[in-house]
């Protein structure tokens, strides 16, 4: 029999009372992995007000031990890494290589935590004025939220809590009700780790539970992360209640490919890019414009595609696994069929595969169009499956004004061997991530993540170090140094100036 996942309240797990629950499915084959609450308002109510108490201390606890605390986390994550994985490849389906990855790239994130005291370091000038000294601290905002998308169940959520944490706040957590074990399992670790209580809660549910954390008056800031109409309904609501809001949004990024590139690189990095993790990043690489003569290359691109195993979570040749839930795989299809009715080029359709060992496995087989345009839905709408669609262009001004024509602009790459094509498409294309020959740019955490235009609303000071800048507020101090006689008159040099 399947478990129900708790909430985690004050850091205790608590059944919810709820009547009405959802089920996180194995994607290989549609067994109830477990249950989850959509929780009650009375256990969204708790969970805030556990973290609004719990700041009271918190916000107090000096910084060094703040630090501390994610030293600790850090350890115990790196310990757990492969226990994590493999909760989190059973119920979201990739492979066990790309779990391991989604922990490890959240594990760099409390690595940048565990820094906190330089990170959050205030300014100082001297004699603004004659005895006057000028300067600045950083003060938390109080209780934080965060919503989380299914695609990265480790990383995503460790994007978040933790810098917020770190900056002296308090969190409510709203994980995707697709695969809230590994959440839930992280937030296990940090009580283990010796959190506080109640610095970290965490709620399950869907879309009335987000509406909830977006409307009451004592969440301060919402971080959420998932697609563009979520994002946009975010943004909008989340503002509209005056709070602070960083909503990363949805995607469709490009590689141009230039002649002069080399071929065998360009083709696995556009394969991996466009299909590993069944094309379930935001940054998965989903058009390939192809400028002039590296249209040529098309063959060769249709065979390489075809050799990529699909499998099981723990098979370790598989290169991508299933997708998310029988609802995802519907739409890709949807999208698949609609693509050859709209007149795109059907090169490989992996839409009817089935695997031999899981007949009803939410799989989808690397896909490959050609001749798509920009009109058409399959290139309008974000796909979210191995699907690589390739667009023809004469010319790299051709290319990257089709691009920039895309409401999206989260990441875009370029392949060339050319230094003046290179620094061309840096400065002029539209996106927040730019790659020269390397097809997914994703920074390390001492760097901004954040797309533009559609992909992300709000600020984007996102994750690591520049996460400060929104999980704080800062207070400035102007201060007049009296002499002990105040009657004097302070000393100054008269500056002459010719
Ligand atoms: P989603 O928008 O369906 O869900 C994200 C979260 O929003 C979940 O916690 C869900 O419960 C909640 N939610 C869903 N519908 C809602 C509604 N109507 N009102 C309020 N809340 C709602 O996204 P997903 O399918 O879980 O994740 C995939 C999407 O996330 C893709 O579009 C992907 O590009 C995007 N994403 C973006 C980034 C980035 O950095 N820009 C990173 C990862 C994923």
């Amino acid at each position: 029999m399947s478990r129900e996942i708790p909430n985690l309240i004050n850091a205790k797990a608590v059944m919810s009372s709820s009547s009405e629950k959802g089920s996180v499915l194995n994607p290989l084959n549609q067994e109830v992995i477990c249950t989850f609450p959509y929780s009650t308002d009375s256990e969204m109510d708790a969970a805030v007000a556990s973290a609004e108490k719990a700041f009271e201390t918190w916000k107090e606890t000096p910084l060094p031990a703040r630090a501390r605390l994610f030293l600790r986390y850090q350890e115990l994550l790196k310990k757990h890494q492969d226990e994590i994985a493999k909760i989190l490849a059973e119920e979201n389906g990739k492979t066990f290589a790309d779990a391991q990855g989604d922990v490890w790239r959240g594990i760099e994130v409390v690595e940048h935590a565990a820094n906190i005291s330089s990170l959050i370091m205030g300014e100082t000038v001297e004699n603004v004025a004659t005895k006057i000294d000028c300067y600045s601290h950083r003060h938390p905002i109080g209780v934080c939220a965060g919503i989380t998308p299914f695609n990265f169940p480790a990383m995503i959520p460790l994007w978040q809590f933790p810098m917020a944490i770190a900056c002296g706040n308090t969190f409510v957590m709203k994980p995707s009700e697709q695969d809230p074990q590994t959440p839930m399992r992280l937030a296990e670790l940090f009580y283990e780790a010796g959190a506080p209580e109640g610095i970290l809660n965490v709620v399950h549910g869907g879309k009335d539970q987000v509406n909830y954390l977006l409307k009451d008056p004592r969440i301060k800031s919402i971080s959420f992360v998932g697609s563009e109409k979520v994002a946009r309904h975010v943004y909008q609501t989340g503002c509209q209640n005056l709070k602070r809001v960083q909503a990363f949004s949805g995607a469709k990024n490009h590689m141009i490919v230039l002649p002069d590139a080399h071929k065998e690189q360009v083709i696995n990095n556009l394969v991996g890019a466009s299909c590993g993790a069944a094309g379930q990043r935001c940054m998965a690489i989903s058009v390939a414009v192809l400028v002039g003569e590296s249209q040529n290359w098309i063959p060769e691109i249709t065979e390489k595609i075809k050799t990529l195993t699909v499998g099981a979570w723990d098979n370790t040749k598989a290169d991508l696994g299933p997708l998310v839930t029988p609802q995802a795989k519907d739409r890709v299809q949807a999208l698949i069929q609609g693509g050859e009715a709209e007149g795109a080029k059907l090169l490989v359709d992996g839409s009817e595969f089935v695997h031999p060992d899981y007949p009803k496995g939410n799989f989808i087989g690397p896909t490959l169009f050609d001749e798509v345009h920009h009109e058409m839905k399959l290139y309008q709408e974000e796909i979210f499956g191995p699907v690589l669609l390739l667009v023809r262009k004469n010319s790299l001004d051709e290319a990257i004004e089709f691009i920039n024509k895309n409401p999206f602009g989260n990441g875009a790459s370029i392949f060339t061997r050319s230094g003046y094509a290179a620094r061309e498409f840096q400065n002029r294309i539209e996106a927040g991530h730019v790659g020269i020959n390397i097809p997914i740019p994703v920074p390390l955490p001492f760097f901004n993540f954040g797309g533009w235009k559609a992909s992300m609303y709000g600020s984007s000071n996102s994750y690591g170090k520049p996460a400060v800048h929104f999980f704080t507020r800062i207070k400035t101090m102007t201060t007049r140094w009296f002499d002990e006689d105040s009657s004097a008159e302070a000393p100054h040099m008269t500056i002459h100036l010719k």
